[in-house]
């Protein structure tokens, strides 16, 4: 501590993509429910029920927030968006054959769950990394027609929005589940999952202002009320032998273990404090953010910058600068700087691998030298990335390190 003790008091955070600090709201909701927190659906006294009634009142009101029908969707809480998808892919049934469409955009967390399960069908991207609703519909009319179309919200790597409203209503129209992981999406844009066509979503309160733990997946009622989940253990049966057991009813069935109380509160006041703040003003600041990212960026001699360069966009950038390793050059802005960015493949391999327009000899390479835990470096970028708690100084403090 006492080494980064200077880096701290002057730190830079534009690793808004990675996490966002829990808000003073957030906090705020966290240390006055401290006293009371207590063992969910599990107690009779009165602190065991009022901390039931806040989790139960924590569920409904993510409902809203991510514009889901109450009537159609349930939501679950996670830990974080990879248990929110790893839950979905499960609780989908899929066989073998059947295909879940995706994209080359999409961050492991929504590319492994569906290949355990199913076959993927990928959707390319040019050489901004983008594809058009078109080229969904496109792999929506192939034979066979997908179970699944999962997509990313937003992408974290490059804050890349896909233009969901046409793509999930076509895949919806084509009776294709719909899923979103919205990972990035929900800290920066409203959600209208009815309006838009989504069937689930997934989300991670650690990026939209809440803690690590807390996350949700918001699915189909009548999914969540049948099968078998994927955690087994307490609290998600209604009766258990040693050699039956009978699941209890939705929503406890998917949240086997004790409730993690205290993050549902938390993930309930960041969307609470995210809505009433009016999205007007955040999605104003967030755009001079990322006009004041591409400002900035064009002047740098020698840097080259990966993704879009037009159109709605979250402040996310990702770039490499000519004669500097990406892993170097986010050391030396933290350490010379006090900026703090993210290096590497962000875990989107095959996004960064078409972005950085690896050769499959290379990708394969990498993978033989994964193998045998060779250390040398992945080729990958370093990335920016900004949300409403940055400032436009703290963007121009990036442009002058570089
Ligand atoms: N999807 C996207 C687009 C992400 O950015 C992330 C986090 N980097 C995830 C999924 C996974 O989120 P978590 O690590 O909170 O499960």
């Amino acid at each position: 501590m006492s080494v980064l003790s200077g880096e701290l008091r002057r730190y830079v955070d534009l690793d808004a993509a990675a996490t966002s600090s829990a808000s003073v709201t957030v906090a705020r909701a966290v240390q006055d429910f401290l006293p009371w927190y207590s063992s969910v659906h599990r107690g009779a006294g009165a602190k065991s029920r009022y901390a039931s009634a806040r989790y139960e009142q924590a569920r409904e009101s993510l409902l809203p927030f991510v514009g889901a029908d109450p009537g159609t969707h349930l939501a679950l809480f996670t830990r974080n968006t990879t248990e929110a998808l790893n839950t979905l892919a499960f609780r989908l049934d899929l066989r073998p054959e059947d295909v879940v469409l995706t994209t080359a955009v999409e961050h492991h967390a929504n590319l492994l769950p569906w290949r355990r399960y199913a076959r993927l069908r990928v959707i390319e991207v040019d050489t901004r990394g983008t594809f058009t609703p078109q080229d969904v519909i496109a792999a929506l009319d192939q034979h066979p027609t997908p179970r699944v179309l999962a997509i990313s919200g937003a992408s974290n790597v490059t804050g890349w929005l896909p233009e969901l409203a046409r793509i999930a209503g076509a895949a919806q129209a084509r009776g294709v589940f719909v899923v979103v992981d919205a990972a990035q999406l929900a800290g920066h844009r409203p959600i209208d999952m009815t309006g838009l066509g989504v069937d689930a979503l997934a989300l991670s309160g650690h990026k939209m202002y809440a803690p690590f733990g807390s996350g949700a997946l918001v699915a189909p009622r009548h999914l969540l009320a049948r099968g078998e989940p994927l955690l087994v253990g307490g609290g998600a049966v209604k009766a258990v032998s040693f050699d039956d057991v009978v699941w209890a009813d939705a929503p406890d069935r998917d949240e086997a273990g004790s409730p993690n109380v205290l993050g549902a509160v938390a993930l309930a006041a960041a969307a609470h404090e995210l809505t009433s703040n009016g999205w007007p003003g955040l999605l104003a600041h967030e755009r001079s953010l990322t006009q004041a990212l591409d400002a900035e960026l064009a002047t740098v001699p020698g840097l080259h910058r990966y993704g879009p360069a037009a159109g709605d966009r979250l402040p996310v950038a990702t770039f490499n600068l000519h004669g500097l390793p990406h892993a170097l050059l986010a050391a030396r802005l933290a350490a010379e700087h006090a900026i703090g960015v993210r290096s590497g493949c962000f875990c989107a391999h095959p996004y960064m691998a078409r972005l950085l327009s690896l050769s499959q000899e290379q990708v394969q390479q990498f993978h033989r030298d994964a193998q045998l835990d060779q250390r040398h470096q992945l080729p990958g970028a370093v990335r920016a990335s900004a949300n409403r708690t940055t400032s436009l100084c703290d963007v121009a403090a990036l442009g002058s390190a570089l």
